[in-house]
């Protein structure tokens, strides 16, 4: 049964994590960001030393590891990774939890077995290209087509804003054509596929970000990925899921945020005591350790609702509009409570806020999120807006 007590299993879990952290993330951190380091060796290394995937060698391990991947325990170790490097937690969680996962949700044996054991190994690099130039928030306007031919498919467009495109090995690409949308797996080095160099951005930057180009790229019938006119279908099943594992990012920043600026404000002296004993700096702490409290909420009842099988699409939608927001208001706050300082790359602040900025534009913007909940109230009769008391639907058609 579902308890808010820390389980053994699930402490000595944060506990190898946090200690991977303070190893081999946190010393190379800066490295990490400016490139001079390569992120993909450090995330192999903590798939077999923490995560133990070694062990998975075969697609019945592969299965009794995902279904033992407890959601309280993966999300307690992505806090701890997201506090020490969150361009980690991205990079890490786009191989996993989107490229992965798309293929473990809807992939034929054969599929999970050639791309999927490589991955969890971390041997192999996956990226999710869904994003197209003129197709982000409006994702039925993509471009890119693929035509069935007697052999296979052939597909033409671009993708951009793809985490981990310019490394990856194997990629989940969506197209359209005669039955609608479909999804692919390509690999690097297929004739006609390409990748850009990374972009640069705002944050994020140990997390290379960067288009995806298709060229009459000929692939076999047995790379497509799911029903063929379901892509867009079972994207949305992979988007519910990036939601889900969002906040435990968003959780990683806050609880950075919140060490770094109290810390800071019990030290720094001015008007001859701490900062920390003028009522308004404790306020901005207070405020920010008040979002982290709710943001655990959310994520303590997206594991519940996990664990008992229930929908879990409005409550993801809103716990990522939520805790990104919090994560990125909390990151300004800590910046504000340390002053100057915090202004300063040093401090190792100012990094969560750029960073946190991301997750109110990846996986559906924060008005997106909105028009998702909106769309529910405007759909329905009545509302019972507490998921956890009143079964599996948030929203009750009248008799
Ligand atoms: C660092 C980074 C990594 C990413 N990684 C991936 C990845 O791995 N895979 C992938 O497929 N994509 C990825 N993305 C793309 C991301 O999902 C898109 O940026 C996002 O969906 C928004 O699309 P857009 O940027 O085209 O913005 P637009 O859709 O052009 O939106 C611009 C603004 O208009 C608003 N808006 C749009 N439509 C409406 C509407 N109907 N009502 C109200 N407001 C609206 C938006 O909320 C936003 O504020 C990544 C993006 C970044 C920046």
């Amino acid at each position: 049964m579902f308890s808010l007590k820390i389980t053994e299993e699930q402490r000595i879990a944060r506990e190898m994590s946090r200690k991977f952290c303070a190893k081999e993330i946190t010393p190379k951190a800066d490295a990490l960001e400016k490139g001079e380091e390569k992120i993909f060796p450090v995330i192999r290394k903590f798939l077999l030393e923490v995560q133990g995937t070694g062990l998975i060698e075969t697609v019945e391990d592969l299965e009794e590891w995902v279904q033992g991947r407890e959601f309280i325990t993966r999300n307690l170790v992505s806090i701890e990774v997201s506090k020490a490097l969150p361009g980690f937690a991205l990079s890490m969680g786009a191989s996993l939890e989107l490229c992965s996962f798309s293929i473990l949700a809807t992939g034929s044996r054969e599929q999970q077995e050639k791309y999927v054991l490589p991955l969890v190994h971390g041997e192999k690099v996956g990226c999710w290209g869904l994003t197209e130039p003129e197709a982000g928030s409006d994702i039925r306007a993509m471009k890119s087509t693929y035509k069935k031919t007697p052999d296979g498919y052939i597909l033409n467009g671009q993708k951009t804003f793809i985490t981990n495109a310019p490394i990856a090995d194997i990629f989940v690409v969506y197209a359209q054509g005669e039955k609608g949308y479909s999804a692919f797996i390509l690999e690097r080095g297929m004739t006609g596929l390409d990748t850009s160099p990374p972009f640069e951005k705002m944050g994020m930057q140990s997390s290379p970000t960067g288009a995806i180009y298709m060229d009459q790229i000929k692939v076999p019938k047995e790379n497509l990925l799911g029903q063929e006119g379901q892509g867009l279908f079972d994207a949305f099943r992979v988007l519910t899921n990036e939601r889900t594992v969002t906040p435990s990012l968003m959780i990683g920043i806050m609880e950075r945020a919140l060490q770094e600026a109290t810390k800071y404000a019990k030290e720094r002296v001015q008007f001859g005591k701490p900062i920390i004993r003028f009522q308004a700096v404790q306020f901005l702490l207070a405020r920010i350790w008040e979002k982290l409290l709710a943001s655990y909420s959310m994520l303590f009842t997206l594991g519940q609702m996990t664990e008992l099988g229930l929908d879990t699409t409005l409550l993801a939608s809103a716990a990522k509009l939520f805790t990104s927001e919090a994560a990125t208001q909390s990151a300004l706050d800590a910046i504000q409570v340390m002053g100057g300082h915090g202004y300063m790359r040093e401090a190792g602040v100012e990094r969560l806020a750029r960073d946190a900025k991301l997750m109110e534009i990846g996986a559906g913007a924060s008005q997106i999120q909105l028009m998702i909940l909106g769309r529910k109230l405007l759909e329905s009769d009545s509302v019972e807006p507490n998921p956890l008391f009143f079964g599996p639907s948030l929203f009750a058609k009248k008799e």
